[in-house]
C-alpha cells in the first residue's frame, strides 16, 4: 500500500513538472523570413525563460493548418508581414481579441487593427527604387504614373503570387476602385522590363545590371542591400535611390507585419508576453537597426540609414481593407496579364 502511494505521488511531481516545462514556451506560426527573428526571440527567452518554438511557411499555408487544426493546434501566435492575411485569419475566426494596455500603448493608433484581432510589430513602405544613372527623380510622381508610356520597357516588379504586391494593388483598388486599378494594370505591365521573376532585392540587382530602370520595392530591402557585407548587393544598393511614390495625394502604399494571438492558444499568458516583448521600446529598436523596418513604436526612429531618406506621408487606407479587396487584387492581375 505504501509502495503504491509513492508512486502516486512520483507520478504526481512529474507530471507537474512537465506541466510547468509545457507551460514555459510559446509556440510561432510565421510567414516572416528575416534574421531579425531569432534575435528577437533568443532575447525574449533570456528575459523570461521562455522558450520560442516556431515554423515559417506562407501564410496561406499557415492559416490552412490552423484551421485543420482546430482546438488541437498547438499555435499560439500567427505571425504574418500582411495586415491582409491577418485580417483573412480574423475571418476564418482563427484568431482571439489581445487586450494589453501595455501593447496598445506601445504602437502608433494609426496602425492598430480597429476590430481588435491583431497587432503590428513594424511597418514597411512599397516603395520606387530608381537608376542613379538613367532616371531624374522628377520624372517620378505616383504608382499611378507608372503605367505612363515614358515608362516603356523600364519597369520591374517581382510576380503577382507575392503577398507585397497583393497588397499594393489592393490598396489601389480601395482607393481608385476597380476599374482604375484594372485600367492601370494593363499599361503598367506593357511597361516591364521583363517578365516578373526573382524576389525584390533581384529587382534592384536587374536596375544595377542595366535590365531596367524602375523597380517598386519593399523599402527595408535597400536597408539590407546598403548595409549587406556581399559586395554584389551592396552595389545594387549604392546603384539606386529611394522614392516615396504619391506623397502629392494619398501618401505611399504600407504595409504591417503584425502578431495574432491563435483562437486556440495553449500558451496565452506567455504568448501576450511575447507580444508585448516585440513591441518595446528595446525589441522595437532591434527591429530597426537589424531588419530596416519602420518601428510600429511611435518612440523608435528609423535606423540611420533609413533615415537618409527623409520622412514620408503614408496611405492612411484602413490596413483591413488589404484583406477585404484581396480577391478583386487576384482577379485584376490574371485579366491583365500580371504573372
Ligand atoms: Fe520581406
Amino acid at each position: 500500500m505504501k509502495n503504491i502511494y509513492i508512486i502516486l505521488i512520483f507520478t504526481l511531481l512529474i507530471g507537474c513538472e512537465n506541466a510547468e516545462k509545457k507551460s514555459q514556451e510559446v509556440n510561432l506560426y510565421s510567414q516572416r523570413h528575416y534574421k531579425v527573428d531569432e534575435k528577437q526571440y533568443e532575447n525574449f527567452t533570456n528575459k523570461t525563460g521562455i522558450k520560442v518554438n516556431y515554423i515559417k511557411a506562407n501564410a496561406d499555408e499557415l492559416l490552412e493548418r490552423l484551421k485543420n487544426e482546430g482546438e488541437n493546434s498547438p499555435a499560439d501566435l500567427f505571425v504574418s508581414v500582411d495586415a491582409g492575411k491577418l485580417q483573412k485569419g480574423a475571418d476564418l475566426g482563427l484568431f482571439q481579441k489581445v487586450s494589453s494596455s501595455v501593447i496598445k500603448n506601445n504602437v502608433s493608433k494609426d496602425l492598430q487593427d480597429k476590430n481588435g484581432y491583431w497587432i503590428p510589430i513594424t511597418y514597411r513602405a512599397r516603395v520606387l527604387v530608381y537608376s542613379n544613372e538613367r532616371v531624374n527623380k522628377e520624372d517620378l510622381s505616383t504608382y499611378e504614373d507608372l503605367s505612363n508610356e515614358k515608362w516603356k520597357g523600364r519597369i520591374l516588379v517581382r510576380s503577382s503570387s507575392n503577398a507585397y504586391n497583393q497588397a499594393l494593388m489592393s490598396s489601389i483598388v480601395a482607393n481608385l476602385g476597380g476599374d482604375v486599378a484594372s485600367d492601370w494594370s494593363e499599361a503598367l505591365v506593357q511597361n516591364f522590363a521583363r517578365d516578373p521573376k526573382g524576389n525584390d532585392r533581384d529587382q534592384v540587382k536587374a536596375i544595377a545590371a542595366g535590365q531596367g530602370d524602375v523597380a517598386i520595392v519593399n523599402s527595408y530591402y535597400i536597408g539590407l542591400l546598403l548595409s549587406s557585407q556581399k559586395e554584389e548587393e551592396l552595389n545594387a544598393g549604392r546603384s539606386v535611390s529611394v522614392f516615396f511614390p504619391n506623397q502629392g495625394d494619398r501618401g505611399s502604399h504600407i504595409n504591417i507585419s503584425g502578431l495574432a494571438l491563435a483562437k486556440n492558444s495553449p500558451n496565452k499568458e506567455n504568448a501576450i508576453k511575447l507580444m508585448e516583448f516585440l513591441t518595446s521600446e528595446e525589441a522595437q529598436m532591434t527591429y530597426v537597426n537589424n531588419s530596416y523596418e519602420y518601428a510600429a513604436n511611435p518612440n523608435v526612429k528609423p535606423s540611420k540609414i533609413v533615415q537618409g531618406w527623409g520622412e514620408f506621408k503614408r496611405d492612411n487606407l484602413d490596413l483591413n481593407k488589404l484583406g477585404e479587396f484581396r480577391d478583386e487584387a487576384l482577379k485584376i492581375f490574371d485579366s491583365t496579364g500580371w504573372k
